[in-house]
């Protein structure tokens, strides 16, 4: 019987049921780890568009680039 695996929390639950399932994802520990990861994850996201926005200002010229240091 495979154990479930918690992503979010990085853990396995030792005793696995449908039961055990619901009351760890009801867990305020899970709901914790949950929005900590989606954090992480929006972070990294927006992090990436910055980055591709000041290549894309690179790409268009110096210049710009200057200007938005102005
Ligand atoms: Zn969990």
């Amino acid at each position: 019987m495979p154990r479930y695996y918690c992503d979010y929390c990085d853990a396995y639950l030792t005793h696995d049921s449908p039961v055990v399932g619901k009351q760890h994802n009801s867990g305020y520990k899970h709901k914790a780890n949950v929005k900590s990861y989606f954090t992480q994850f929006e972070e990294t996201m927006q992090q990436r568009q910055l980055e591709a926005q000041i290549r894309a200002r690179m790409v268009g010229g110096l210049g710009c680039v200057l200007a938005v240091h102005a």
